[in-house]
C-alpha cells in the first residue's frame, strides 16, 4: 500500500474507485500516456467485481474457437427490445461492439477463459465468459499490470467533492486519507465508485424493490458517485434498477436454494395462494418481478419428503447458473433444512394446518390451494399459471418442507446520466467538461429489469465502460 505522506498533488486523470470499471479505465487512459492516480475508499482493490463469477461479451475470441455465432447486430437488438427502448441506444451499442474486443484485451493481460456454457437452461447465445479465478483474476490482471505502468493506487482513500471552474469543468478533487483532507488538482475525474447497495436511505427513494425483507449480497457500498455527480449538476438516470434474484434463499446456504427453486416446488405467498409459473426461476429477474407484487415481497417454497428424498438420490433437475449442474446431489440436504428449521427459516410438518400457521395463511386458503394443485397434476394441467406438465407432480407425502425465500441483489445498476464517451451529462444533456462515469455506478444502458439474455452484462459493463471512458478522459486531458 502507498505511504502516503502528501497534502497536495497534481494529476491527469483521478480515477475514483479501484472496481473492474475503475481499473480497466486506469489502464486505458495510461496506455494512452496520462498520469493516472487510483483512489480506493477499501484497504484493496476489487470492489464488487471480484465477487464476479463471468462477463458479458460478443463475437469474443472465445467464442470464435469454440465457433460460436453470436453476432453484436443481434444481441444490440435484443438489449433494446427487451428495454423496449427506455434505454441509451448509444450506450448499449458502445457496449456491446466493444465487449468481443475486451475479452481479448483481457486474454492479452493474462485472464484465461472457461469453456463457454449456458448461463440458465436453453439459453441460445453463449455471451457469458467466466474467468479462470472469478472476478478477482480479472482485477489481478488489471492491477498488475496498472503497476506495471506506474499508475499509483491510494488505498483507504475516500473522494469526498469535485472542483470545478467557473465554467463548470473538473480541477480537482477533494478526498479523504486516514482523517486528513487531501486536495488533487486534475484535469479529468473518472467515478467508478460501483452501487448503492449499503445506502438504505437511496433503496427505499428510489427502489420498487425495496421491502425490510430485501437482501443485499455485495460488499459495503453507499453510492458515492451518485453524491459526487450531482453535487456538481450532474443529472441521475436508473435509479432504483437493481441486479435482483429471487425468490432466493437470504443466507448463504446455496443447497436449500437449490431445492428451493426446483420447478417441481410451488411458491406461496403469505396468503397461502400460488402466484406464478414455478420454472420461472431459469430467469430469475423474471421470477423476481412476479414476487416484487406479492405482500411482504416474500414467499414460501413447499416440498414433500418424496420430493426431497428425490433430490438426494437423483439429483436436481436443473442448475443455478454455471455453478451447479443439473443432476447435482444434494447430500446433506436434510440436515441442513432441519438446521434451517431451528434458524427459522424452514418449517417441516406433518399438517397443511401448522405449516399455514407458520407461514401466517389461512388454513382454509392454503388446503384449497393444495387441493387445487394437485388436481392439476393428475389432470397434467396448471389452470393457473400453465407450468410445463413435466413439473406437475402432486405434493402428498408428509413430511412437507415450507423454504423461506426472500428478494436478494447482488449490485444497483445506474445512477448517474451519461452519454455513450462516458461523459457526465448536465439534465441538458451537455457534459460536464472532464468528467466522466463508468461501471454500474452510471446509468441508461440497463431498463428497471436486467436482461439476463446478455448474462454478465454488470460486470461486462464496468470493465467495457471503464475501456470506452478511459480512452475519452486521456483524450480531454492530454489534449
Ligand atoms: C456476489 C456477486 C456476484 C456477482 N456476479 C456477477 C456476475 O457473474 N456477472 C456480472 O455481470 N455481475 C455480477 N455481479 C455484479 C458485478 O460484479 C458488479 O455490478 C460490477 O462488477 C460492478 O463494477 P464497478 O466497477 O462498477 O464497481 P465495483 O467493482 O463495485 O467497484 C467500486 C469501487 O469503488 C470504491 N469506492 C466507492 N466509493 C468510493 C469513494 N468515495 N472513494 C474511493 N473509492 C470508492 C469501492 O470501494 C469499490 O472498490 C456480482 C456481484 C456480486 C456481489
Amino acid at each position: 500500500m502507498e505511504n502516503l505522506h502528501i497534502e497536495k498533488l497534481d494529476t491527469d486523470i483521478v480515477v475514483i474507485g479501484g472496481g473492474g470499471g475503475g481499473l480497466a479505465a486506469a489502464l486505458t487512459a495510461a496506455e494512452r500516456g496520462a498520469k493516472v492516480l487510483i483512489l480506493e475508499k477499501r484497504r484493496s482493490a476489487g470492489g464488487n467485481s471480484a465477487l464476479a463469477l463471468g462477463l458479458f461479451g460478443a463475437e469474443s475470441p472465445v467464442q470464435k474457437r469454440q465457433r460460436l455465432d453470436v453476432r453484436k447486430d443481434e444481441l444490440f437488438k435484443i438489449a433494446m427490445d427487451y428495454s423496449h427502448w427506455t434505454i441509451n441506444p448509444r450506450i448499449v451499442r458502445a457496449f456491446v461492439y466493444k465487449s468481443g474486443d475486451t475479452i481479448r484485451w483481457l486474454e492479452e493481460l493474462g485472464v484465461r477463459f472457461e469453456k463457454l456454457v449456458p448461463w440458465y437452461p436453453n439459453q441460445t447465445h453463449l455471451v457469458y465468459h467466466c474467468p479462470r479465478g472469478k472476478g478477482k483474476a480479472i482485477i489481478n490482471a488489471l492491477a498488475k499490470k496498472c503497476e506495471e505502468l506506474g499508475i499509483r493506487s491510494l488505498y483507504e482513500t475516500s473522494a469526498k467533492n469535485i472542483l470545478t471552474n467557473e465554467r463548470g469543468g473538473v480541477t480537482g478533487v477533494v478526498c479523504i486519507v486516514k482523517d486528513r483532507e487531501v486536495r488533487i488538482n486534475t484535469k479529468g475525474i473518472i467515478i467508478a465508485t460501483g452501487g448503492y447497495g449499503s445506502n438504505d436511505e437511496l433503496l427505499k427513494k428510489y427502489c420498487p424493490y425495496y421491502s425490510e425483507e430485501l437482501r443485499y449480497d455485495g460488499i459495503p457500498l453507499m453510492g458515492d458517485g451518485v453524491h459526487l455527480t450531482t453535487e456538481v449538476g450532474a443529472a441521475t438516470e436508473g435509479l432504483g434498477n437493481l441486479l435482483i434474484h429471487g425468490p432466493m434463499f437470504p443466507t448463504r446456504n446455496r443447497n436449500v436454494w437449490n431445492a428451493a427453486v426446483e420447478p417441481y416446488t410451488i411458491w406461496l405467498n403469505k396468503k397461502g395462494e400460488r402466484f406464478v409459473d414455478e420454472n420461472l426461476q431459469l430467469i430469475p429477474v423474471d421470477s423476481a418481478n412476479a414476487l416484487n407484487r406479492q405482500p411482504d415481497k416474500i414467499c414460501y417454497s413447499i416440498l414433500d419428503d418424496k420430493m426431497k428424498k428425490n433430490i438426494l438420490e437423483q439429483g436436481i433437475e436443473r442448475g443455478v447458473g454455471t455453478r451447479i449442474m443439473p443432476g447435482t446431489k444434494l447430500a446433506d440436504l436434510g440436515k441442513r433444512l432441519k438446521v434451517q428449521a431451528n434458524k427459522g427459516w424452514v418449517k417441516i410438518s406433518k399438517s397443511w394446518d401448522e405449516i399455514a400457521q407458520w407461514i401466517g395463511a389461512s388454513p382454509e386458503v392454503l388446503n384449497s390451494t393444495i387441493e387445487e394443485y394437485n388436481r392439476f397434476c393428475e389432470r397434467r394441467c396448471d389452470e393457473g399459471f400453465a407450468k410445463d406438465p413435466r413439473f406437475l407432480i402432486p405434493l402428498q407425502n408428509p413430511p412437507y418442507y415450507a423454504i423461506k425465500l426472500c428478494q436478494v441483489f447482488v449490485d444497483t445498476i445506474g445512477g448517474i446520466k451519461i452519454n455513450h464517451h462516458m461523459e457526465v451529462l448536465l439534465p441538458n444533456d451537455n457534459p460536464i467538461p472532464g468528467l466522466y462515469a463508468v461501471g454500474v455506478c452510471a446509468g441508461g444502458w440497463v431498463s428497471e429489469s436486467y436482461c439476463m439474455i446478455l448474462s454478465g452484462s454488470a460486470f461486462g459493463f464496468a470493465i467495457n465502460s471503464g475501456r470506452i471512458g478511459g480512452k475519452t478522459a486521456a483524450e480531454y486531458s492530454l489534449r
